[in-house]
């Protein structure tokens, strides 16, 4: 992932901090601005910044440390911990298990990656041996169904779709039925997406969930989306019950901050990252080497 300006600016605070002769609070201070500066900038949520900075100040309580100690360290792991704990939510709601049956739901606007997503996820799943299928239950964009058997196909994925019937629903539980009987033992359904938030959007995302009762719903974010990440993954995790995230377009962004965001809003984990158009482009998301990279 490519954190550009962020993961610079964080740099330069973390080193003039490093650099001031004295560490006082003042130095401390500076140093928490310049990052809070940085992460607003980087589209994170205000009260987010706001919390960080002030656990942080909590943990290093400089008027206590006896001396001796190296402020500068005890800083740079706050730091480092603050973070790690802002994208830490724990395990996803639900990890399937090779061999069981499990149904996986893929939400987000249109345009967020979904499809793409859908395919890597599956894609990533059968090379570790999983049997997996897609199932698409968008009959909102006219080619929906067109992309992901292109997509499929040139992966090798069995894939479910109907040119003919116009309900995702239907579509969606004939899809994990015939799987299902099939013994794949993940089914992965594609849903609609529109470009607006909108109430039949979410409206349709609950019937989907409730005729097809998936393990595990995964909401797709772009990460240049900015501001709006906080409420567009709040919008559909009051509507669906997010159980992880995973975001797009990572290569090319300079804003890592939606991750941050994302994650605060659906109190979910980021399981992978959207690294390219390519199937293969597809990274695990681990929290901690995405810190370090973040501080620089
Ligand atoms: P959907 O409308 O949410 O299903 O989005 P699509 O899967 O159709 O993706 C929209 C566009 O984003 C397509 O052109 C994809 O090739 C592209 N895309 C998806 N994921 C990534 C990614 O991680 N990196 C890049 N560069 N492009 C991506």
């Amino acid at each position: 992932m490519v954190l550009g300006e962020l993961s610079g600016s964080m740099y330069r605070a973390l080193q003039q901090m490093k650099n001031a002769t004295v560490i006082d609070e003042k130095v401390l201070d500076g140093c928490l601005n310049e990052i809070s500066r940085a992460l607003l900038q980087a589209d994170v949520n205000f009260q987010m910044v706001k919390n960080m900075s002030q656990n942080i100040k909590k943990i290093v309580n400089l008027d206590k440390l006896a001396a001796g100690h190296d402020k500068r360290k005890i800083i740079q792991k706050a730091i480092f911990d603050e973070l790690c704990k802002m994208l830490d939510t724990g395990k996803p709601s639900f990890v399937p298990k090779k061999g069981k049956p499990s149904v996986v739901m893929f939400v987000g606007l249109q345009g967020s990656g979904k499809t793409t997503s859908c395919t890597k996820y599956a894609y990533y799943h059968q090379k570790k041996g999983w049997k997996p299928a897609l199932v698409c239950a968008d009959t909102f964009r006219a080619g929906a169904f067109d992309q992901l058997k292109q997509n499929a196909t040139k992966a090798k994925i069995p894939f479910y779709g109907s040119y003919e019937d116009s309900d995702p629903v239907n579509i969606a539980k004939q899809g994990v039925e015939k799987f299902r009987k099939e013994n794949f033992d993940l089914v992965i359904i594609d849903t609609s997406g529109r470009h607006q938030q909108e109430a039949s959007l979410f409206e349709e995302m609950r019937q989907l969930a409730e005729a097809t009762k998936p393990d595990l719903v995964i909401f797709v974010m772009d990460s240049s989306i900015g501001q709006a990440a906080f409420s567009q993954a709040q919008a559909f995790n009051r509507e669906v019950p997010v159980g992880a995230v995973i975001v797009t377009k990572t290569e090319g962004s300079a804003k890592g901050g939606g991750v941050l965001s994302a994650v605060a809003a659906t109190k979910s984990p980021v399981i992978f990252l959207g690294t390219g158009e390519h199937v293969h482009e597809f990274e695990v998301f681990d929290v901690k080497p995405f810190v370090s990279r973040l501080l620089g």
